[in-house]
């Protein structure tokens, strides 16, 4: 662990201390627990699908293309707060993760920083929404479209994953929905890389429950998804700072500050 940060190394350490570390123990195991079973229906449901369809499931693990662990992930702070106890749990992968993000950190910026673009929608989407009418709809088609094209221009990046190593899922038990939901059917030799073309992926729905408000210290204010991999390097460094932005819930950081969780150089 001697490559971690000071910061990071401070926050892992005061993670689950004080009440307010041991609300957030409790929710991140209980959040897991729900989230696997949740995953297990995803997967059986698709496994169900394939077999009426008469198709299978062409991915396997460490698929030699790993195409779609360059696309653009999003998970919600739940979600990120869970991989963020997992890598706790998991020093090769915290490890493994930390040694990959500066280069794919690099390859972000060199792109423009396209979580920002995102970011923007989100919060488009947090402002009261005009009633539907033809006028309102023509609005979201407009975002759909802008959406999909920024997942585009991410992935012609061609950026993996962090957490991919020796293309195999660091954080397998705990991937996002996003991951989980998506499979192909297609021959593997379609999932090569290409330039605006994502790789023919199914997806399946997330849980309706997925976007559930509830947190373990107040109720989130904040946007509903975020750029998996960069939002869980920032709470590993910033703590519960960052939890507090993201969630929009300022009490977290005040009462972080007072059970002295908060570091200081
Ligand atoms: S979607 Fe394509 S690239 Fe991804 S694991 Fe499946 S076959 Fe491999
Ligand atoms: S979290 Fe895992 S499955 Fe998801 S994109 Fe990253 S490496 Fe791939």
């Amino acid at each position: 662990m001697s490559d971690l940060n000071p910061e990071l190394l401070w926050n892992k350490q005061k993670a689950y201390s004080g009440t307010l570390g041991s609300e957030r123990e409790r929710f991140c195991r209980e959040y897991t627990a729900e989230k696997a079973q949740a995953v297990k229906s995803i997967e059986d449901m698709q496994l169900r699908e394939t077999d009426e369809k008469k198709t299978s499931i062409t991915c396997e693990k460490g698929c030699r293309f790993s195409t779609c662990c360059m696309e653009y992930i999003e998970a919600t702070i739940q979600e990120c707060e869970a991989i963020v106890y997992y890598l706790y749990n998991h020093e090769e992968a915290l490890e493994k993760f930390i040694q990959n993000y500066p280069k794919w950190r690099q390859g972000v910026s060199a792109g423009g920083e396209v979580h920002e673009e995102f970011d923007k929608i989100y919060k488009t989407f947090l402002e009261p929404q005009p009633q539907a009418k033809p006028s309102s709809m023509r609005v979201l088609a407009q975002y759909d479209a802008q959406y999909y094209e920024l997942h585009i221009k991410y992935f012609d990046q061609h950026l993996m994953c962090p957490f991919s190593y020796n293309n195999e899922c660091l954080i397998y038990d705990a991937r996002p929905f996003n991951c989980a939901c998506s499979y192909s059917t297609s021959p593997v030799d379609l999932c090569a890389l290409s330039d605006r073309m994502l790789p023919p992926v199914n997806r399946s729905t997330p849980p309706e429950d997925s976007l559930d408000p509830s947190f373990y210290h107040g109720e989130i204010r904040g946007p509903r998804a975020f750029f998996m991999p960069l939002y869980v390097y920032e709470i590993l460094v910033n703590g519960y700072k960052q939890i507090s932005r993201m969630t929009g819930i300022v009490e977290i950081e005040k009462e972080a500050l007072k059970q002295r969780l908060i570091y200081e150089a």
